[in-house]
């Protein structure tokens, strides 16, 4: 470990997002090092050094924690072992790690994650834990009242691992694993907002954006920035936010996720311990980029303001079969975008239905407009698939 200032990132994961890290770094002249174990990855473009083995591989830890000064994650479910590899190499002061391994085993754990948030007065849905056997989980949930949403403590992410159960007889399908029963949050909508603080506990906001999520799957559709709502509940959200990344005690960039219910209350549904879906927008609509200050988070540099530049509306493009004739090209900002229509293609080879393949940020003096945009730029996108080029 050096003193001086952190240069070498190790990244863990290796996915768009460490992808997106990696490009954000070269800028500002870091280095990066990704553990994957995609032989694909995405990131392998940006990066300064790939290591190719799965992340719970001792030696690769062991590598990643030499080579670099700094170590972050891509996703917030690292093996338990590598955590406590991780955890080891901060107390012996051989690396720094940010998040630290305690938060991410705090967050990762969904259960774990609502309980701190209630016992730290962080507003957020009442919840029952499960235990995972099936007679004692359904007699819980038979006090409860209807509809209740389930979720898996572990393991699930793009709405995987979450159900909602409506009826008498969906409580026939409750998973049998470590879970817990919500109350099914009536919502006017979904809000984020990402937050950056630095290991000199230096913080920045971006402000609240709107998550519209694909209806049937849970995966995040579309991101609207700013999000339709009074300057109060802005002021709430930033606020709520705010709160709770000071009392994670931590640096990286953290993306709180809430919803706003219908009788106007704002309640977090969870924090993750990393740069996220809410914030890619933030790459052309904002003064930095998310990416770019969690390098600057980890590493203690400055953390630039993150005022918006534009409206902006940021749309997944999800894999469906006609995108199919533009899976051979490598990740790339196509040729397509404009201005202000900019298409991210993440490069992933061949591929599976709502699978993220990439995204578009349309800008504009309004949001309306660029939604207008976004949607004209995935029209464009997939006519150009149609055709076979990008
Ligand atoms: P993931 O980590 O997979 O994104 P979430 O816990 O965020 O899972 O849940 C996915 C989506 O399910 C949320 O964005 C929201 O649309 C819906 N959801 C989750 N919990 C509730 C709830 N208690 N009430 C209503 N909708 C919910």
């Amino acid at each position: 470990m050096t003193l001086e200032q952190p240069r070498r990132v190790g990244i863990l994961g290796g996915g768009q997002l460490a992808m997106m890290l990696c490009e954000a770094a070269s800028a500002i002249d870091l280095e990066t090092i990704v553990l994957t174990p995609d032989s694909e990855s995405q990131a392998a473009h940006w990066a300064t050094q790939m290591i190719y083995a799965d992340l719970d591989d001792e030696a690769a830890v062991a590598q990643l924690i030499e080579l670099a000064d700094v170590i972050t994650y891509e996703l917030e479910d690292i093996p338990l072992s590598t955590l406590k590899a991780l955890t080891c190499a901060v107390v012996d002061g051989s690396a720094q790690v940010y998040p630290s391994p305690k938060t991410l085993a705090k967050l990762q754990n969904k259960g774990l994650q609502k309980h701190w948030l209630r016992n730290n007065h962080l507003a957020t849905a009442p919840f029952y834990t499960l235990s995972g056997e099936a007679q004692a989980d359904l007699a819980q949930a038979n006090k409860l009242s209807l509809p209740l949403v389930q979720k898996a403590e572990r393991g699930g992410y793009d709405g995987r691992g979450v159900q909602v159960l409506r009826s008498q007889s969906d409580l026939a399908e409750l998973w049998p694993v470590a879970s817990f029963l919500e109350p099914f949050v009536e919502h006017e909508l979904e809000l984020a907002v990402v937050v950056a603080r630095s290991t000199t506990g230096e913080m920045r906001c971006f402000q609240p954006v709107h998550l519209i999520f694909d209806g049937d799957d849970n995966i995040l559709d579309t991101v609207t920035s700013p999000a339709n709502i009074s300057d109060q509940v802005a002021a709430d959200a930033l606020a709520l936010a705010t709160r709770a990344i000071t009392a994670l005690d931590d640096a990286g960039v953290f993306a709180v996720e809430m919803f706003l219910t219908t009788t106007g209350e704002l309640l977090i549904n969870e924090i993750s311990p990393r740069v996220h879906n809410a914030g890619h927008l933030t790459i052309e609509a904002s003064a930095v980029s998310q990416f770019e200050l969690q390098l600057r988070a980890v590493t203690g540099m400055a953390l630039p303001e993150t005022h918006s530049l534009h409206a902006a509306v940021m749309k997944n493009v999800l894999f469906s079969e006609p995108l199919t004739g533009l899976c051979d090209n490598d990740a790339t900002i196509f040729a397509n975008s404009t201005g202000d229509v900019v298409t991210h293609w993440y490069g992933k080879k061949g591929s599976k239905p709502k699978r993220k393949m990439g995204h578009i940020t349309a800008l504009a003096d309004s949001p309306s407009r660029a939604a207008e945009k976004a949607e004209a730029g995935m029209l464009s996108l997939i006519k150009r698939a149609q055709e076979g080029a990008a």
